[in-house]
């Protein structure tokens, strides 16, 4: 009986010590660019740095997941497409369907990162954790914040306490839901805020910690389905301001 107990409480607490199998999928962005110095953290070249290299800056994440890493583009967030987001969104889709895969992190420009996480929020079809993470800094700055978003980022897709909470983005500590999410300075590492309905939560000193839950349908939840579409239609945007001729509007028509 006692042996019997001592090899259920062993059993128990390598399960509850099992690290989770995180998939990192790379696209480019500041957190894959590099800087002709230090102190450079404008002017400097993004999406150059691959997803192997990204992974090595950051040796601690064997202590927290077992990760692995694909290159599914490498562009700076400004030349996101839409035929990407296909591509990646069919692959998210398949990787959260596979048992062994507990989570999927995304790293991405910030320039376009609320776009392609709304939409990401809108057609994955799993509870699992997606969790995107980018930079303000290039992994050359004094002071890089990309390492630790990705880092942070791991933490979180790998975390139980992500799993039915639809698409998020960390960043600079914070975990905020796709649907809320406005980048609000180009520069400062501060720059991802949900002004309207707040964060999700916190990463501190390894711990993801939430405040709240999303209540708006998303992922798993959601009607729209990517699976059988190879194309998207092309929509342009015209924003309306003061003594506007329509001369854009004219021109999309
Ligand atoms: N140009 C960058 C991009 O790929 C900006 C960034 O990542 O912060 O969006």
């Amino acid at each position: 009986m006692l042996k019997k107990v001592a090899i259920l409480a062993v059993v128990a607490s390598s399960l509850a010590f099992a690290k989770p199998n995180v998939v990192v999928l790379a696209t480019g962005g500041t957190i894959a660019g590099s800087g002709v110095s230090s102190t450079q953290y404008e002017g400097y070249q993004a999406a150059v740095t691959g997803v192997e290299k990204l992974l090595a800056a950051v040796p601690e994440l064997k202590n927290i997941a077992s990760v692995s890493g694909e290159q599914v583009a490498q562009v700076a967030s400004q030349d996101m497409s839409t035929d990407v987001w296909l591509k990646l969104a069919k692959r998210v889709n398949h990787l959260l369907q596979q048992e062994n895969v507990d989570g999927v992190v995304i790293t991405h420009g910030t320039n376009t990162m609320e776009e392609t996480a709304y939409f990401l929020n809108l057609v994955v079809k799993s509870k699992k954790p997606v969790v995107m993470v980018g930079a303000m800094r290039p992994g050359t700055a004094m002071s890089a914040d990309g390492p630790m978003n990705i880092y942070n980022g791991v933490l979180a897709a790998g975390s139980k306490d992500s799993i039915g909470k639809g698409v998020m983005v960390v960043l600079n500590d914070r975990i905020i839901s796709a649907r809320d999410i406005q980048k609000t300075d180009t520069i400062t590492v501060d720059t991802f805020k949900a002004p309207i309905f707040g964060y999700l939560g916190q990463v501190v000193d390894g711990k993801v910690v939430f405040f709240k839950n999303p209540i708006n349908k998303h992922t798993y939840e959601s009607e729209f389905d990517v699976t059988n579409i190879t194309k998207l239609p092309k929509v342009d945007i015209n924003y309306g301001y003061a003594n506007d001729s329509g001369v854009v509007i004219d021109a999309l028509v």
